[in-house]
């Protein structure tokens, strides 16, 4: 709240946005709470470029990464084959993006939503990330073209994230693109995940990455496989390849009622994740929410959640106290 009732009055004042954003930030600086704060109440001003929640669904055309021809559904699974029989480093399945995301990592990001997922959690807001050939396809020149415009920008005012879906589902183009991204423009890059493929890639598949964005949806391994159909333990063999690899982490956790938030559960959590040391930047507790409904009856898909209510502000507070106890930073 330090900043939040007079960022609204700043953005107005200071059109265009990203110029808006320089002068006003390289006063304040990017990456504190408070900024990421602003950033939050700012998010409906900034213009964004085919983000998830815009993705169209399968029966629509499927517009292309910028530059390239709007595909239909069939011609999305001929190029889909042509794909197949490429170098996965070269080409990848592309959700959307996102030019001026502010929740997906420090400072102003550019976000490469990819697709696939290999989990089901009951409260994902993006089902429609699931299926790999969902998305449209871009190569490493795409995606430094993408970035071309902004790099300058983000260079101070925060960076490129890889999102999903599950970046690592397709490890070797996320991986190519990264690295090609770190070579060409020297960008803070970050890697949104819950690490369940990390044993697919060596460990200088990392390098590029200067932030691992890690979700850990819950920390009873039982209550975990419920939630997303997976096994909790490679997520916390991840993290704790993390820590021998020395990478800053942000930890994110969805509190979501009945699920995820009983005291003892987020107590167990915060110890766990205080025991990873110094390495944890922050942590993130996200109150679940019900924007994704309407995907999952797109899909044709039961949401089992559908009446689920959403947190309440005193109790994600009280959430993120939970983890400042434990000598950690907590939003
Ligand atoms: S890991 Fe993320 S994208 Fe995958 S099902 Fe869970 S919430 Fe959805």
């Amino acid at each position: 709240m330090l900043f939040g009732s007079s960022f609204d009055d700043c953005l107005i004042a200071t059109k265009p946005a990203p110029l808006g954003w320089i002068a006003r930030l390289t006063t304040i600086g990017w990456n504190t709470p408070g900024i990421d704060a602003m950033k939050r109440e700012a998010i409906p001003a900034f213009r964004s470029t085919g983000t998830r929640d815009q993705k169209r669904d399968q029966n629509e055309t499927h517009s292309s990464p910028k530059g390239g021809p709007d595909l239909s559904t069939a011609e999305i699974e001929n190029e889909t084959l042509a794909h197949e029989r490429k170098d996965p480093s070269e080409y990848g399945f592309l959700h959307s993006m996102e030019s001026g995301a502010a929740v997906d990592g420090p400072g102003m990001r550019f976000v490469f939503f990819m697709s696939g997922c290999q989990f089901k959690c009951l409260y994902c807001h993006n089902p429609d990330t699931w299926k790999l050939h969902n998305g449209t396809y871009i190569d490493i020149d795409g995606v430094l073209k993408e970035i071309k415009g902004y790099a300058r920008f983000l260079k101070f005012a925060g960076g490129v994230t890889f999102s999903g879906g599950e970046p690592m589902m397709q490890a070797p183009f996320v991986g190519a693109a990264a690295r090609a991204i770190k070579d060409k423009f020297d960008l803070h890059i970050a890697l949104d995940t819950q690490g369940f493929l990390h044993g697919n890639v060596e460990d200088d598949w990392f390098d590029p990455f200067d932030l691992i964005m890690l979700d850990i949806k819950h920390i009873n391994p039982d209550t975990y496989l419920k939630l997303t159909s997976q096994p909790l333990q490679p997520t916390l063999d991840f993290a704790q390849r993390m820590v021998r690899l020395k990478k800053e982490m942000r930890i994110r956790y969805v509190l979501v009622p009945e699920w995820t938030d009983a005291k003892e559960d987020v107590e167990k959590m915060a110890d766990y994740v205080a025991s990873l040391g110094d390495l944890i930047e922050l942590v993130e507790v996200l109150p679940f929410h019900q924007l994704g409904t309407s995907k999952w009856e797109k899909l044709g898909m039961e949401y089992k959640l559908k009446d689920l209510r959403t947190p309440t502000p005193e109790e994600a507070e009280a959430a993120r106290d939970i983890f400042r106890s434990r000598g950690l930073v907590a939003t």
